[in-house]
């Protein structure tokens, strides 16, 4: 902006000059028609030269007998008889001339008095004027915060049905709902049916909502508006609720139509919550939307869908009937429906022929829609790098991993005593995780470094799991361990390689005995109360609603489930020396085992792990 400015301001000063440049020329024109004195006006009307004066205020035009004319001027007050008698005129000379008299008009005396003082000022306004308006172009986004920049989608170059979302079979019937109601609303009308006015979708980040809500746009046909509740809120308050206004408005104008708000919890967080007091900005947003809601005549063929990922810390005002009252949940995919995005996704992919989609479902429980849409690209992307004509079930694999830990970095150099470290650290925990029936089963162990981890095993569940029990935990906790009790079994001595199992398993405890009441002393009882700060949306202050006795049990309990499974641990590496050795020497070796090759090389050894 200030580059602008300064440019401005040389501008400003270069009109000016030129202006006053005109001026100047101009009255130096005017003047042209040659200015005489009084006295010399006086000797030429003695001379019988002038022929007719006129009178114009203070100024006199006078005419010459040779046609010339020229100007002069008196004093104001006086007469210009009176003037010339003064000044020696012959009564006969004067009457040879003739006089006349103009009255000054009132516009021209006013002016007289006023374009001189004016004109200093107009150019000041002029300059103050451009600088304004620079400043305004500059700020833009300043000036023009009222409006909601919210955008018309009819996605008409990429229209988006309900055949291109999988799965979500419930949410589509209840969706199904609102399009037959903007499609039919009569039917709907004459059965005195309450119109849906607010949908919210909720779910997992990547589950689809915004997918789903653009799908509900492309069956209905109507116009959709589409608008992230974040932009609502702005440095300026009061910009928020009008833009809110403005939204509403463009959307009841289009009617009917679909406005979506995106990420509605940005605004539509609990009220009074706020730490920017009672008033703050996305208060007054979130009631000018409860306002516009609740402004709604009962034909306005207007259907409000809003998405969010945390239904929990919206505002109970938001969800009572007649508001969002309709709510749609959009869960995790299950197997079935992993397959089916991936063929959503694979649609314009060339598979080879042998690629099982579903071997990759199996693989990828926990993911979402959009980490397999991400997946399926990831695949491609490998795929190309190769040079290939088509992709392979192994370009697919490897995209998981991709997905889940990160790139693989094989040009990490280490030393052949880390690489030896690294491989009895993974073998530790492979063969903990196939000692344990409860754990789940190993998919691959390598001792390539892949994100921010130095070697990895991949163990992924059976099946599906919503529920997880005690047992299933502890067994997690001991395979945790396995690195760390590999390493200092086999070289007597620990590394940092395994502190990021030992944090993650001393927070996984921590959660056993304070979230999930699962410590035999403490009993079924939750500690700590883990509050939300607003503005992060995440959790940092957990209130402690215990005694300092409590908390040393709580410690204690942490301390056992930990010592527990490094027993556990320990006693299973050492009485499999050798099946560790093996492990250990193969992947020095190979640096990758597979699921088939690692139970091929545990086979002579007693572990018999579960198959999966
Ligand atoms: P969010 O729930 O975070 O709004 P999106 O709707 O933006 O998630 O989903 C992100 C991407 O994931 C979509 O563009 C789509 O490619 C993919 N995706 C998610 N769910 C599905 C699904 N059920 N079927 C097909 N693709 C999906
Ligand atoms: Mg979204
Ligand atoms: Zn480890």
């Amino acid at each position: 902006m200030s580059q602008n400015f300064y440019k401005n301001i040389i501008f400003a000063i270069f009109s000016l000059v030129a202006f006053s440049l005109i001026f100047s020329f101009l009255i130096e024109k005017s003047q042209k028609s040659q200015e005489i004195s009084i006295n010399q006006l006086a000797e030429k009307i003695n001379q019988g030269e002038v022929t007719e004066i006129k009178v114009s205020g203070e100024v006199l035009k006078i005419g010459f007998k040779d046609k010339t004319q020229a100007t002069s001027k008196k004093e104001a007050e006086t007469s210009i008889t009176e003037t010339l008698k003064n000044f020696g005129v012959e009564p006969a000379a004067l009457q040879k001339v003739s006089l006349s008299i103009e009255e000054q008009s009132g516009w021209q005396f006013w002016a007289g008095i006023l374009i001189p003082t004016l004109i200093p000022v107009l150019i000041i306004g002029f300059i103050f004027w451009m600088m304004f308006r620079q400043a305004r172009t500059g700020v833009n986004q300043a000036f023009n915060f009222g409006r909601s920049n919210i955008r018309l989608s009819t996605f008409s170059k990429e229209k988006i049905f309900f055949k291109d979302v999988a799965g979500l079979k419930e949410a589509k019937e209840e969706l199904r709902e609102v399009v037959d109601f903007l499609k039919n609303p009569k039917k709907f009308l004459d059965l005195g049916a309450k119109i849906p006015r607010g949908v919210l979708l909720v779910g997992l980040p990547g589950t689809g909502k915004t997918l789903l809500a653009r799908a509900v746009a492309g069956e209905s046909n109507v116009p959709f508006f589409h608008i992230s509740a974040s932009e609502f809120v702005e440095m300026f308050v009061g910009v928020g609720a009008s833009r809110t206004r403005d939204a509403f408005m463009t959307a009841k104008k289009a009617s009917p139509s679909i406005l979506f708000i995106d990420e509605i919890d940005a605004v539509g967080r609990q009220r009074g919550a706020g730490l920017g007091g009672g008033n703050d900005e996305r208060e007054q947003t979130l009631n000018q939307i409860l306002v516009e809601l609740d402004g709604f005549d009962r034909d306005t063929r207007v259907i409000v869908l809003a998405a969010t990922n945390r239904p929990d810390i919206l505002d109970p005002a938001l969800l009572r009937p007649g508001r969002f009252d309709r709510r749609v949940i959009l869960d995790l995919p299950d197997l079935n429906d992993r397959e089916e995005i991936l063929k959503i996704h694979s649609r314009e992919k060339p598979l080879e022929k042998s690629v099982d989609l579903k071997k990759v479902a199996q693989r990828t429980p926990g993911f979402s829609g959009a980490d397999l849409a991400n997946l399926m690209n990831e695949g491609a992307i490998l795929a190309a790098r190769k040079n290939q004509k088509d992709i392979l079930q192994g370009d697919l694999f490897e995209a998981i991993e991709k997905v889940i830990l990160g790139p693989e970095r094989r040009s990490r150099v280490i030393s052949a005593k880390e690489k030896e470290i690294t491989a009895y650290h993974e073998s530790g925990h492979a063969i903990i995780a196939a000692s344990l029936k409860n754990s789940d089963p190993v998919h691959k162990v390598t001792i390539i470094s892949r994100g921010l981890a130095g070697g990895y095993t991949l163990k992924l569940p059976i099946e599906e799991r919503r529920l997880r029990t005690k047992s299933q935990f502890l067994s997690e906790l001991a395979v945790m361990m396995g690195g760390f009790v590999a390493e200092k079994f086999v070289f007597n001595d620990v590394s940092t390689g395994a502190s990021n199992d030992l944090k993650e398993a001393s927070e996984l405890a921590r959660r056993l005995v304070t979230k999930y009441g699962m410590s035999d002393s403490l009993g079924p009882i939750t500690f700590g109360n883990t509050e939300e700060m607003v503005f992060l949306g995440r959790e940092i202050t957990t209130e402690k609603n215990y005694s300092e006795k409590t908390a040393t049990q709580i410690d204690e309990e942490i301390t056992k489930f930990i010592h527990h499974a490094l027993e556990i641990a320990q006693k299973i590496v050492r009485t499999n020396k050798k099946a560790l050795d093996t492990i250990a020497k193969t992947l020095l070796d190979k640096e990758t085992l597979e699921q088939e090759d690692f139970y091929n090389l545990l086979k002579p050894f007693n572990i018999k792990p579960i198959s999966a």
